[in-house]
């Protein structure tokens, strides 16, 4: 944990990544994943049992049809491509991926999906201190996930898929969602904040200039983070609270840059 955390509350605007940072996405898109390949296992006899392991070697980081058609091939079944079109009932790769997506929509409005305790009330903190907030997230799924969340109204802007898709913004690395965030909640990168948790969204954000990148390591190693343009790393974004609570927490017109 560093000595000395840069004060947020200080900062123009603070930018957040959504999956890993705000809330643990990774946990129900595993879960639709499961669900959908144990099915297709069974049904067509493909041994061995899809694991979780499958997942970290075939699935995750990979766009989702991309996904479905690694793990089938290290199956040896082999699978029609289809169309993006397809119905979640087609078994054919892209049916199958539009299968997960329908899977991860409906687990998200039945179980619902907790923010991490600490980034919610990191972002409580930040809302009543008059810090505007954004979200720039690369997933499709953002305003769902934020709504799912309870923490939709936190944020003045999201910078999503969605709207990556419309605007024809690069993904991350590309410095453009994050330059994007910055540009739509009205403040200069060069005086607020980006948190993020995975090494291509810690590089958007360095190279979209801003002036503190937060690393929020979840799994991807302080290290990694940190090489990857992350200007400093916490476990949790609770360290902030406490660093806040330490100094003089709640005032907004604090000198300290951000
Ligand atoms: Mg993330």
């Amino acid at each position: 944990m560093p000595e000395t955390l840069p004060d947020l509350f200080a900062a123009d605007g603070v930018l957040f990544d959504l999956d890993g940072v705000l809330t643990p996405t990774a946990e129900v898109h595993m879960r639709a994943w499961k669900a959908v390949f144990d099915e297709v296992f069974a049904r067509w006899d493909i041994e061995p049992p899809y694991t979780d392991e499958d997942y970290f070697d075939y699935v995750d980081g990979k766009k989702r049809y991309d996904g479905v058609a690694s793990l089938m091939r290290s199956r040896n079944v082999e699978v029609p491509w289809g169309s993006v079109d397809d119905p979640p009932e087609a078994d054919t790769i892209c049916g199958i991926g539009n299968r997960k997506n329908a899977a991860f929509a409906t687990a998200l409005r039945s179980e619902g999906i907790a923010p991490f305790p600490g980034s919610l009330a990191l972002i409580e903190r930040l809302q009543a201190a008059g810090v505007p907030l954004g979200v720039v997230s690369s997933s499709k799924n953002a305003e769902e996930v934020l709504a799912a969340a309870g923490i939709r109204s936190f944020f003045r802007v999201v910078v999503d898929g969605v709207v990556a898709e419309r605007e024809h913004l690069a993904s991350k690395p590309a410095p453009d969602m994050f330059r994007a965030g910055a540009e739509a909640l009205g403040v200069d990168p060069a005086r607020s904040v980006a948190v993020e948790d995975a090494t291509s969204g810690a590089a958007s954000a360095a190279a979209a200039g801003f002036a503190v990148v937060v690393g929020v390591d979840r799994g991807t190693g302080a290290d990694a983070l940190r090489a990857a343009g992350a200007t400093l790393v916490v476990d949790d974004l609770s360290a902030f609270l406490h660093a806040a609570d330490s100094t003089s927490a709640s005032d907004p017109d604090s000198e300290e840059t951000a």
